[in-house]
C-alpha cells in the first residue's frame, strides 16, 4: 500500500516538474503564443518566452478569465480594454527592451503590458489615469511579486518627471498626435513605441538622435483614446 502511494506521488512531481509553472493555462498559454503571435512574424525569442510564462488570465477580470488567451481585446471595465495578444507581442519586441533599461508605460490598465515589459527590463514605470484600475493593477502586480513595476494614478501626458531619462517608452492608448512631454522623457538612443491618429491610428516607433526624432510608422492598430488633458 505504501509503496504505491509513493510510486502516485512521484508520478505527480515528475509531471509538474515538465510542465514548469503549470496553472492550468500553460498549454492555452503556449498555443497563444504560437498561433498568434510567432505565427504572425514576432520572433524575438525573449519576448515570445515571456508571454509564454506571464499568467495573462490573473490579469483579466473572473467571469471572463476562460477567454484571456484568446486572438482579440478583452474589456477590463471602465470603458477600457486589454489589448489583443498580438499587439502586446508586437510592441514589445518593437521596444527592443535590454536586460537594464528602465522603461516607462503610459495606460497601465490591466497591468498586463506591464509584467511582461518588467520580465524583460530592469524597471518599468506605469501610469494609469482611471484611479480605480491604478490600484486594481498595484494588488495584481504585487500578488504576482513584479517588484520592479512601480504604478502611479495620474495623467499619462505628464509622464513621469522625476524618474525621466526613459530607455523605452511605450503608450498603450491611441495619442491624436506626438506628445512633446514624453518625448522629451526619452534618452538620447531611446526608443518610443506608440499609436498615433483618432479613430484608427498607426503605431510609430520613435527613437532620439542625437538631432532630434525619427519617426517610423509600422502597424495599423486600433487602441482607445487618451483620456486627460494635454497641457
Ligand atoms: N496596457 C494595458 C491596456 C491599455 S488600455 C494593459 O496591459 O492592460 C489603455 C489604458 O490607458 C486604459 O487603462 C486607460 O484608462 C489608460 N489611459 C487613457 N488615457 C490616459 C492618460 N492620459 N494617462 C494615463 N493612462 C491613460
Amino acid at each position: 500500500m505504501m509503496k504505491r502511494i509513493f510510486i502516485i506521488v512521484m508520478v505527480c512531481v515528475c509531471a509538474s516538474n515538465s510542465f514548469g509553472e503549470d496553472d492550468g493555462f500553460a498549454a492555452k498559454r503556449r498555443y497563444m503564443v504560437d498561433a498568434q503571435i510567432k505565427a504572425r512574424g514576432v520572433s524575438d525569442p525573449r519576448v515570445l518566452e515571456v508571454m509564454k510564462k506571464v499568467p495573462r488570465h490573473l490579469f483579466i477580470p473572473e467571469n471572463i478569465r476562460h477567454l484571456a488567451y484568446e486572438d482579440y481585446p478583452l474589456p477590463i471595465g471602465w470603458g477600457q480594454t486589454i489589448s489583443q495578444p498580438y499587439i502586446v507581442g508586437f510592441m514589445t519586441e518593437a521596444a527592443g527592451i535590454s536586460s537594464s533599461d528602465k522603461v516607462l508605460e503610459i495606460g497601465t490598465g490591466s497591468g498586463y503590458q506591464a509584467a511582461v515589459l518588467s520580465e524583460l527590463a530592469g524597471s518599468v514605470y506605469t501610469v494609469e489615469i482611471v484611479e480605480e484600475l491604478a490600484a486594481l493593477s498595484v494588488k495584481t502586480l504585487a500578488e504576482r511579486g513584479y517588484g520592479n513595476v512601480h504604478v502611479r494614478y495620474g495623467n499619462g501626458y505628464e509622464g513621469w518627471p522625476e524618474e525621466a531619462p526613459f530607455d523605452v517608452i511605450m503608450v498603450t492608448a491611441a495619442s491624436p498626435g506626438f506628445p512633446e512631454k514624453l518625448m522629451s522623457q526619452l534618452k538620447e538612443g531611446g526608443r518610443m513605441v506608440l499609436p498615433v491618429g483618432t479613430a484608427y491610428q498607426q503605431l510609430y516607433v520613435v527613437e532620439r538622435t542625437p538631432s532630434g526624432f525619427e519617426k517610423t510608422p509600422v502597424l495599423n492598430v486600433r487602441f482607445v483614446p487618451m483620456i486627460g488633458e494635454n497641457k
